[in-house]
């Protein structure tokens, strides 16, 4: 007797985080049976400064994931404060809309269960190994417990985040940006919260702030590997690394860390392409900069609607080619070329502290001006607006 051949799904997706939860609810949505994996159990904690900003809002308003997050009364954040090493800074304060603080555990469960709502099928603990071409599809080899067990899929994406071992077998990543790493934890009694993030600057590198409601805020500490390493114990590194930001100091003196510190990293990495033969890759999985502006979450929800609208046409015409899946990359280019320059001037400015004191200060004397930055960076305003002559003009005289 013949095995029974296993069923092929139109869609498996590896990595149940926000971009792959996101991108199977869309094609669900679409009509096309999806598997979903993940090799954690959910909830399950995600090292992460917990901002969500107020295009990843609007983008889980689209998804239908946004009312039971706002159910379970998350902080509602008004903008961003920036602090250099000397003490100066600026607020901006968002145009439209508003973000959120929500704990990751919450926030990708949700997603997850948008994607099971609207018809995909969840797995969890199962972890994926490796691909392997099959007639009219692909081999998805995946552990779970004991057992290796094949999948077939007439389309593959790849949303395991940022060392995504799908874009290792495809062949499509490399390093890119500073190599940083993070200590994440959750604290009670940070003093001086309002109703905006903070991103403190040092002299090493940065520390982010967001109120998550009920006293509780989310405190990140963002290294520079090549300049400082992370020792264990990483509670003491964490408290080491915190120690060393003047613009917090006596801020965290009865502060009661509530959660586990947690380390990522390293980060810094991009792929060549995010599109090979009948596999798209999505979310941190196709790239990772820098996590300072706080736009991950947003990436994946907008790369989770590209990705699932390419999906969507390829799987349809039955054209799952390199050649016709380059499209994607296309419109991730069109859709984020902004983006990735914003980010790359961020980080130049943060690492040079004259550069960053220069416009910290015109960024204090001109709220309109620091409003726009702030709301470009958070998608309530469009890049085109801080990219024009006379934007960059005022910014810089
Ligand atoms: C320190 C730090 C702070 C950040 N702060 C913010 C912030 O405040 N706001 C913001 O918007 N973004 C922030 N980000 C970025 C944000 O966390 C990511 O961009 C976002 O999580 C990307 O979502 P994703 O779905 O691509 O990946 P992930 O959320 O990482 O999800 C990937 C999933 O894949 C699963 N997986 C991995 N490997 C396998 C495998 N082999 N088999 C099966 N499953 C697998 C994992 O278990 C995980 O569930 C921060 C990042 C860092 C490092």
């Amino acid at each position: 007797m013949t095995a029974p051949c296993p069923p092929t799904y139109d869609a498996v997706v590896i990595g149940a985080g926000p971009a792959g939860s996101a991108t199977a609810a869309r094609l669900a949505q679409a009509g096309f049976d999806v598997l979903l994996l993940d090799r954690a159990r959910f909830p399950r904690p995600k090292p992460c400064a917990e901002y969500v900003s107020p295009g990843a809002v609007e983008a889980l308003h689209r998804l239908g994931a946004l009312r039971p997050i706002l159910e379970e009364g998350p902080a509602r954040l008004r903008g961003m404060r920036v602090v250099g090493p000397d003490g100066g800074g600026f607020t901006g304060r968002f145009l439209r809309g508003w973000g959120l603080g929500v704990p990751r555990e919450r926030l990708d469960l949700h997603i997850a269960a948008a994607a099971q709502r609207a018809g995909a099928q969840l797995l969890q603990g199962v972890t994926f190994e490796s691909l392997a071409p099959a007639q009219g599809g692909v081999w998805v080899r995946v552990r779970s417990g004991d057992s290796s067990i094949g999948l077939r899929a007439r389309v593959v994406i790849g949303a395991d985040g940022l060392n995504s071992r799908v874009a290792h077998q495809l062949g499509l990543a490399r390093r890119s940006g500073p190599t940083r790493a993070a200590l994440v934890a959750h604290a009670l009694g940070v003093a001086g919260m309002g109703d905006v993030g903070e991103m403190h600057v040092g002299a090493a590198g940065y520390a982010g702030l967001a109120p998550l409601g009920d006293g509780i805020t989310n405190v990140a500490v963002v290294v520079d590997l090549a300049r400082d390493g992370i020792r264990a114990p990483v509670s003491a590194a964490f408290q080491e690394q915190l120690a060393q930001f003047p613009s917090l100091r006596g801020r965290l003196d009865d502060v009661e860390t509530i959660s586990p510190v947690r380390a990522v990293g390293p980060f810094g990495r991009t792929t060549r392409r995010a599109s090979a033969e009948r596999a798209l890759l999505v979310g941190d999985a196709a790239d990772f900069y820098d996590p300072f502006t706080g736009e991950g979450v947003y990436a994946a929800l907008q790369g989770a609607e590209l990705a699932a609208a390419c999906a969507a046409v390829a799987l349809g015409r039955d054209r799952l080619g390199a050649r016709h899946l380059a499209w994607y990359d296309r419109m991730r280019r069109e859709a984020f070329a902004a983006k990735w320059t914003l980010e790359r001037i961020v980080s130049w400015v943060i690492s040079r502290p004259g550069a960053l004191r220069h416009v910290a200060a015109r960024l204090a004397r001109r709220p309109e001006l620091a409003d726009l930055l702030v709301s470009v960076t958070a998608h309530a305003a469009p890049p085109s607006r801080v990219f024009r002559p006379s934007y960059v003009w005022r910014l810089v005289n």
